[in-house]
């Protein structure tokens, strides 16, 4: 028996086999499946008669080339991996069909986007019959019912909040999170939103140290999102502690902003996955309530900004998240539409 020759003949990835000059050498059939041409058709091509995309990379995704609307009725992406063979002049490419996966991923983008909105029309109608019961003089003096009323409006605001991540999610993946760019003074911004956070948020003190005074191109209401949602996860995960710090400097060309606490902090093989889609530490999943898009928000915002976010922490000590807005902004005034790339 022939491993090598039946691993090759039997994969479920197609292999396909170039020389230095990036011809195909050899094909085992899924890749005959894949492209849907007879062997003598493929073998002496250059590879990238039959892929669109760079397969210089070590991984990659690419297309099916679909010159021959008959034989691929539908856009295949393919993930690829690119091996240096034995003999160091030839070169093996494994590539693996993932269109459904990204078709699923759509699905599941688009399905997000259309329950948000289902969801955010029933809600704002709560709410606002809520405040309606909340005015009305039948409740007016009833302390029970106004108390209990009250506690559906900020329950309703949690919904509410919760929601618009979850649009924001599909805002980011479309490019379409407009900025609503002006120049505005960064002070006002922080001050409106630490006084909101510490009429609701009470059993944590903000500090905060904000010897500038600069005034920076940006969308108020965004920045402010990213600021609410760090002094959020601050309070959030320092139960034992009472205190936030905020400080904000100019360094460079940059403003920094930095939210501290003193709370359970993040192990340092986890820094690198805290900012990813959905992503929740798994040990403590279910102490702490969230969704993990919080802070991938926060920093596709800022980065729509042209700035960056950072992170220090120390387990069992506390957490120090900061983002660098530019100080001379290249967006201009007016609506702006964030864009990943
Ligand atoms: P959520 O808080 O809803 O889980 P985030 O995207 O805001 O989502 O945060 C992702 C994860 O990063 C959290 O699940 C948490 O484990 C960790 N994390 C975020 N902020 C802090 C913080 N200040 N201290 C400790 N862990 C944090």
């Amino acid at each position: 028996m022939h491993v090598d020759r039946d691993i090759f003949k039997n994969a479920l990835d197609a292999i396909i086999i170039v020389n230095n000059a990036g011809s195909v050498l050899e094909v085992n059939p899924t890749a005959i499946n894949l492209i849907k041409k007879r062997k003598g058709k493929i073998t002496g091509q250059p590879l990238i008669t039959f892929f669109d995309g760079d397969l210089t990379k070590e991984r990659g995704e690419v297309m099916l080339k679909n010159d021959d609307a008959k034989a691929i009725d539908k856009e295949i992406i393919l993930e690829y991996t690119k091996a240096e063979g034995t003999d160091k002049d030839k070169y093996l490419y494994f590539f693996r069909d993932i269109s459904e996966f990204k078709l699923e991923i759509k699905r599941r983008e688009h399905f997000l986007g259309i329950a948000g909105h289902e969801l955010k029309n029933p809600l704002a109608a709560i709410k606002a019959l809520d405040q309606m019961l909340l005015r009305s003089k039948k409740i007016k003096g009833d302390e029970f019912l106004e108390t209990q009323l009250k506690k559906i409006d900020s329950k309703a605001d949690t919904l509410t909040k919760l929601i618009k991540e979850l649009l924001d999610i599909t805002k980011i993946k479309h490019d379409t999170l407009g900025l609503n760019i002006k120049r505005v003074r960064f002070n006002s911004i922080l001050d409106d939103v630490v006084e909101d956070f510490t009429r609701t948020e009470t059993a944590h003190k903000v500090v905060v140290h904000n010897p500038t005074d600069v005034y920076i191109n940006a969308d108020p209401e965004r920045i402010a999102q990213v600021i609410i949602n760090l002094l959020k996860n601050g309070a959030k995960y320092s139960p034992n502690s009472d205190m936030l710090f905020v400080n904000v400097e100019k360094r460079k060309k940059y403003l920094i902003c930095e939210v501290i606490d003193f709370g359970i902090g993040i192990p340092a093989n986890e820094l690198g996955n805290i900012f990813k889609l959905y992503y929740r530490l798994p040990d403590r999943e279910y102490s702490f309530a969230g969704l993990g898009v919080g802070l991938y928000i926060a920093r596709e915002i800022i980065k729509a900004h042209g700035g960056k976010m950072k992170v220090k922490s120390e387990l069992g000590y506390g957490s120090q998240f900061n983002f660098y807005l530019p100080l001379k902004q290249k967006i201009k005034n007016g609506q702006h539409t964030i864009s990943r790339r």
